[in-house]
């Protein structure tokens, strides 16, 4: 209803807007009353459309108010746009780049990367419609933009200039990120788990940038090419090459080893170890740390799934902070199988022992899950709401969620000795941007002493590593029930 009064405005003279305000200020006779009613009736045919420019020419779009037809305004650019009704999702796509998004979010998942909107998109009549900042947002990853002067909008290719392309190189020397077809000297600037290459000119990227051990994607925006590296992957030099022109990012010799590749089975794990950084998660009586404990029993899973022919990557191997919707970005990029988040519990109740397995759902099963998801939530973004509506909107993935995590449950029940102990639901925010079958593990109270030191152990690491890896390993052989909108396997080198 906030679009009507501003629509008054630029459809309308000013003259006419004067005259209305007072009129509805004091209290309006009747005429003018008439006047309103009359124009709130025909103001949805008239701005029912609207002349968008393109560099093709003109183009008519429905728009209501400042909101704008998005649909009509990503196929405007030249993008495939799909309604998925098992997710409840759009996907907007190109040979080299994917957006989804719901209406009545705002949120859009950018080469499977989770990202917050300026604004919702909305629903009006029929049409999935945005404001300018939203859209602008939306067309980006396709190189456009659209901006709105004078109420006239207008559709522009936002890239031009050199057309580059990322690749890795391995070679005896060494392993380096070589960006072709360009014969500026970017700015360099590192930093943990990036590196960002600043143009001077614009460019736009030729080609995808296809996820290897090493390089797990890039983002362009304006002049500023982000790179995303694996964790442990360092910047070591650059440098420009001529003939032909092109920029080499030499990487750092502590390279992680490649995961080797899951024979016959095609899966891939992503294992995401609770926490780390400035986060330490819950903490023991003899300060054991869960940051410590998850990455240590991450690691021997990982380990476990590698010795059984299944690929495994952690979202981190050491001790840096990473973001919740990082977390489930590496995942939906590398297209894992399964994503399993490895936390450790903390209760006021001292007696609280044992593992405990969840899947994503928006409403807790019962208070204890409740608690462990504000707990596991802390460090998210404030607006996890939206996140949670998101995730509703993948319910397809929810039954083999339910069936992971049971799967894992068992083992870990069998491990401890405990008398069946269900698996639960809650609304864990590092779940939500998954589009694959997802859970999250709580290996144990660390708020009991005894448990807590038992964790910190590591043998009982191996052994609770050793379970996870048997309940995933089940998972994914068992038969699938019913088919998964999400494809499974590993990223072609
Ligand atoms: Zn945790």
């Amino acid at each position: 209803m906030r679009a009507l009064p501003l629509a008054v405005a630029s459809v309308y003279s000013p003259k006419l807007g004067e005259r209305l305000v007072p009129a509805l200020r004091h209290g309006a006779m009747r005429k003018t009353t008439f006047v309103i009613v009359a124009l709130m009736l025909t103001l949805p045919l008239l701005a029912a459309a609207v002349t968008v420019t393109t560099p093709e020419g003109p183009s008519e779009v429905f728009a209501r108010g400042e909101l704008f037809d998005v649909l009509a305004l990503l196929r405007l650019t030249g993008a495939d746009v799909e309604f998925a009704a098992a997710a409840g999702s759009y996907s907007a796509g190109t040979a080299e780049h994917q957006v989804q998004f719901t209406p009545g979010g705002a949120l859009a998942v950018v080469d499977g990367r989770l990202n917050p909107l300026p604004g919702p998109i909305r629903l009006v009549d029929g049409h999935v419609v945005a404001a300018q900042a939203t859209v602008a947002a939306l067309l980006a990853p396709f190189g456009w933009t659209m901006r709105v002067a004078a109420g006239a909008p207008e559709l522009i290719r936002a890239g031009g200039g050199e057309r580059i392309e990322v690749t890795v190189v391995r070679a005896p020397a060494g392993t380096s990120l070589v960006v072709r077809g360009t014969k500026q000297r970017p700015r360099v600037t590192a930093s943990q788990g990036a590196v960002a290459l600043q143009f001077v000119a614009p460019v736009t990227l030729g080609r995808p940038v296809v996820p290897e051990a090493e390089l797990l994607g890039a983002e362009l925006h304006d002049t500023t090419l982000t790179l995303r590296l694996a964790p442990g992957v360092e910047v070591a030099s650059s440098y420009p090459l001529d003939d032909p022109p092109r920029f080499v990012v030499r990487l750092g010799t502590a390279t992680p080893a490649a995961p080797v590749a899951a024979k016959g089975t095609g899966s891939l794990v992503v294992l995401d170890p609770g926490h780390g950084g400035d986060d330490q998660g819950a903490k023991g009586p003899a300060n054991e740390l869960e940051k410590d404990i998850t990455v240590a029993v991450a690691r021997a899973t990982a380990a476990h799934l590698q010795a059984a022919g299944v690929t495994a990557r952690l979202t981190r191997d050491g001790d840096e902070a990473v973001s919740l919707t990082d977390r489930t970005a590496l995942a939906n990029r590398l297209q894992a199988s399964v994503f399993v988040s490895i936390h450790a519990n903390a209760s006021v109740a001292r007696g609280a022992h044992g593992a405990e397995t969840y899947y994503m759902s928006a409403d807790a099963s019962d208070p204890q899950a409740a608690q462990a998801a504000e707990r596991e939530n802390a460090s998210a973004p404030a607006d996890t709401v939206q996140l949670i509506l998101w995730d509703l909107a993948h319910v397809a993935n929810l039954n083999n969620s339910a069936r992971l995590a049971r799967s894992v449950q068992e083992k870990l029940n069998a491990l401890q000795g405990i008398r069946d102990r269900g698996i639960r639901q809650a609304p864990f925010v590092v779940l939500t941007g998954a589009t694959m079958p997802s859970t999250l593990v709580e290996v144990g109270f660390l708020s009991n002493a005894e448990e807590a030191a038992r964790l910190a152990a590591h043998d009982v690491q191996d052994q609770i590593a050793a379970a996870l890896a048997e309940g995933i390993i089940d998972f994914l052989r068992a038969p699938v029930p019913e088919a998964s909108p999400t494809p499974a396997g590993t990223p072609t080198p």
